[in-house]
């Protein structure tokens, strides 16, 4: 077998060379189609191969690919930073342009952290996080995330800053029932603020909707009112890693929009670029960026791609296209159809736990009792068993194992925005056999 040089996720799996990509569809070396059931990794949200996309692309290519940002500024990247402002949350946002979500929450938390430095408060300087998160694989991020798997061999590095309990309702850790509860696990903020002292801290992040960490989870009603109130009462500020979540993907252009909170910082990632050029931003709320343009005037961070104009213009496009073919509310409708399809699959699967999501976020969590929600052991490998028999019969889907300290088994179902009707049923209808088989 001739010799490989690409290090993959899995250095002793075969992975098919894919071919080329068609709305859900991509297409393998063997001519194989798989209904991209998860975007990728919840990032092509409008399918692939989209030619509007390729146009604006060419069309900048033609004019400048590349500047740099301490040289020049650039027509795509003010457009783009103005248009993201106009559709955030009071519209009052500066734009930190990076290339990967990773580095859109780590931006976040020095910027963070610099807001309180120039404000004379050097001492704020943690950014506090849920025990259930994902915000990203480099250092800081990773220092920032609660996702057990991922952090395991960097912990000497890391520092600990997943110490809030998530609003994980299907596993309540407080045991109360939904709708009966006050949201009392955003009280825990409160407490952990209290233990670590708000002088030490400069935010607390948290995904709208938690992604990677568990599957889709959605928080209780009114619990981000609740955590933005905290905050505000402990001078604290509130970071929405909306890399997931952001940009059309769960039936609002960004997930806190259905709680009605403006973060004080967003982090955007994924959706923002579709998957046709790795982008990402860390927005900023003007009150943040206030005593660093008072102060020092500039922000110790960046990247040499940031800000380019190509990756600029690709995501123009893809906002452009978002709203022209009106995604924001077809996630929103498409996701209530797919939501139903998969409750009604759960009605006769015993394995299902539960079905949860918003818009095009949704994820299934298998158990290997449905009445005492007990989890399947760890070593049995329920969810990647579930993935490798989905991608067999053609259909990708996303692992959200290790909800519950690093164990428990879930998957993400997040296909493109553009999905129909007849791919919805195809995918769910592939699913099911996908889990009956592991039964
Ligand atoms: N934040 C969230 C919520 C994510 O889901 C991810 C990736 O899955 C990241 C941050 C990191 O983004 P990236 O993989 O682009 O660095």
């Amino acid at each position: 077998m001739k010799r490989e040089h690409v290090i993959k996720p899995v250095l002793d799996h075969h992975y098919p060379t894919i071919q080329y990509g068609k709305g859900v569809y991509l297409y393998d070396e063997q001519g194989k189609a798989y209904i991209d059931g998860c975007s990728g990794a919840v990032t092509a949200g409008l399918g692939h191969g989209v030619q509007e996309i390729i146009d604006a692309m060419m069309e900048q290519a033609n004019k400048v690919s590349f500047v740099y940002r301490s040289q020049f500024t650039s027509e795509p990247a003010e457009q783009l930073a103005e248009k993201l402002s106009d559709l955030a949350p009071g519209n009052d946002y500066w734009t930190f342009f990076v290339n990967s979500g990773s580095e859109a929450t780590e931006t976040a938390m020095k910027i963070a952290i610099q807001h309180w430095q120039e404000k004379g408060r050097p001492g704020k300087n943690k950014v506090i996080s849920r025990r259930m998160s994902y915000h990203g694989i480099t250092l800081g991020a990773l220092s920032m995330s609660g996702h057990v798997l991922r952090r395991r061999r960097f912990i000497p590095l890391l520092e600990d800053f997943p110490v809030v309990m998530p609003p994980y309702c299907y596993r309540c850790p407080l045991g109360k029932t939904v709708g009966n509860c006050q949201v009392a696990c955003a009280d825990d903020l409160a407490t952990a603020i209290k233990r670590i002292g708000a002088e030490h801290i400069a935010a607390f992040i948290a995904e709208p909707i938690i992604g990677a960490a568990g599957g889709a989870i959605v928080p209780p009603e009114g619990y981000y009112k609740k955590i933005k109130a905290i905050c505000e009462q402990y001078d604290i500020l509130f970071i929405a890693d909306e890399v997931m979540t952001g940009i059309a993907r769960t039936g609002a252009m960004f997930g806190m929009q259905h709680d009605e909170v403006e973060p004080d910082l967003m982090a955007l990632g994924k959706g923002m670029s579709a998957g046709y050029t790795p982008m990402a931003a860390t927005l900023v709320k003007d009150h943040v960026m206030e005593p660093i343009l008072k102060g020092t005037k500039s922000i110790m961070s960046g990247h040499t791609y940031s800000a380019n104009p190509q990756s600029a213009a690709i995501s123009l496009a893809v906002l452009t296209y978002i709203d022209k073919h009106q995604l924001v509310s077809a996630a929103a409708n498409k996701g209530r159809y797919l939501l139903n399809a998969l409750h009604l699959l759960a009605d006769g699967i015993k394995i299902i736990g539960d079905v949860r999501g918003k818009g095009l976020l949704l994820a299934i969590e298998f158990v290997a009792d449905r009445t005492n929600k007990q989890p399947f052991a760890p070593g049995l490998g329920v969810t990647s068993r579930i993935i490798e028999n989905a991608f067999q019969k053609g259909l990708l889907v996303y692992p959200a194992a290790g909800a519950i300290d690093g164990e428990g088994d879930a998957i993400i179902i997040a296909p493109p925005l553009i999905i129909s009707e007849e791919e919805m049923n195809q995918l769910v209808r592939i699913l099911a056999e996908s889990i009956r088989e592991v039964m």
